[in-house]
């Protein structure tokens, strides 16, 4: 698929890259960190806003770069406290992006921690049978740029408040890479945008507030372990035997657990970190044909914290969410033996959340 569009993007350009198509422009490099404390700092939201560069110049910027490749096509909040957006890029394709707030004790929402949920890729090829994303194929990999406008966006939608909670809603607590696509599968593009993200004269947020989710692309998980970036890992599991795993991921015939276990050790050893298993909780499938012991063993093994989801259920598949009790019998196990795990609220169900749905529900009537 041709690139979507044939300007640079300019929430994908480096403090470095930026100077340099800046002086190829024959701008002086100082312009560079005028139009970063703009964008990420003041979040400006057009060229116009950037009020200390002179117009002729915010003039030929417009020409040479594309200021915000996704705009808002749709917002959605839950009655608990998630909200979806559904993000138009430039060549039409959707994707999701996802606010999830968690209150803290006796300060109430305004005062949550913030974790927001980015997507990599328009739909994904790693074809999980569970999962509403891959239903529709893959399309093709975000830039690094559009990765970036993500977080950008949620920030804009914020700022429509006061500028009180504008500020207080500058930062993000925590940045998980874990909406639509395999994020490893589009490496270059993925640790391009994090460089951005956790700049200094980015939007400045922390290495480790930044969690990476992967399938198990065993070659990407050892190579993201020698750069010893510091961010987070998240293994999708979803299956603690290669029996049941195979059944609903795919990626585990090219990378049964007999590779991805080592690996993971590897990361962890690497990075000094608890990494997390994930462990979406599928009735009859995997709460069942692939006890908890095993995953009890395993997250033992690696001193990985386990994080079990509740199954949202997706339109067009027929997978369930088991009971509360048989969610509790399931954390149970793992509980007592002294395994870090956590059982995650409801969060979403009533807004399509499970991963990709809600673009899935939008596209189709187009
Ligand atoms: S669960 Fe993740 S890796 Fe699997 S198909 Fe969905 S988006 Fe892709």
């Amino acid at each position: 698929m041709p690139d979507p569009t044939p300007k640079p993007l300019l929430t994908g350009e480096t403090r470095d890259s930026l100077v340099d198509r800046l002086q190829s422009m024959g701008e002086p490099p100082f312009r560079a960190a005028q139009i970063l404390d703009w964008l990420y700092k003041k979040r400006a939201r057009s060229w116009d806003e950037m009020t200390n560069l002179p117009k002729p110049l915010r003039a030929r910027l417009a020409d040479a770069f594309e200021f915000m490749p996704a705009s808002l096509a749709f917002s959605r909040q839950s009655e608990d406290v998630t909200d979806k957006l559904l993000l138009e890029l430039a060549d039409r394709s959707l994707i999701e992006t996802v606010v999830i707030r968690a209150p803290q004790d006796g300060v109430g929402l305004t005062h949550s921690r913030k974790t927001i949920c980015i997507s990599t890729q328009v739909g994904c090829a790693m074809g999980c049978v569970f999962c509403a994303s891959g239903l529709a194929g893959f399309r093709r990999n975000l830039q690094a740029g559009e990765i970036v406008a993500q977080l950008l966006q949620v920030c804009y939608r914020e700022d429509t408040r006061t500028p009180r909670a504008r500020t207080e809603l500058a930062s993000f607590d925590n940045i998980v890479v874990m909406g639509m696509g395999e994020p490893l599968a589009n490496y270059d593009a993925l640790l391009q945008a994090l460089a951005i993200l956790n700049a200094d004269w980015g939007l400045g947020v922390g290495a480790r507030r930044i969690t990476i989710s992967t399938s198990g692309l065993v070659p990407r998980i050892l190579q993201l372990a020698e750069e010893r970036l510091g961010f987070r890992l998240a293994v999708s599991l979803h299956g603690a035997t290669d029996d049941v795993r195979e059944k609903i991921m795919p990626v585990n015939r090219a990378y049964p657990l007999g590779q991805l276990i080592p690996a993971i050790r590897t990361f962890s050893a690497q990075h000094g970190r608890m990494v997390t298993l994930e462990f979406i909780l599928i009735e009859d499938l995997n709460d069942s044909l692939s006890p908890p012991e095993h995953l009890r063993d395993i997250a033992r093994d690696l001193h990985a914290h386990v994080n079990l989801i509740p199954y949202n259920t997706v339109v067009g598949l027929p997978w369930q969410r088991p009971s509360a009790a048989r969610q509790e019998r399931f954390a149970d196990v793992l509980r007592s033996a002294r395994v870090s795990v956590t059982l995650r609220l409801e969060k979403g169900h009533d807004i399509d959340a499970a991963c990709g749905q809600l673009r899935l529900m939008t596209e189709k009537p187009r």
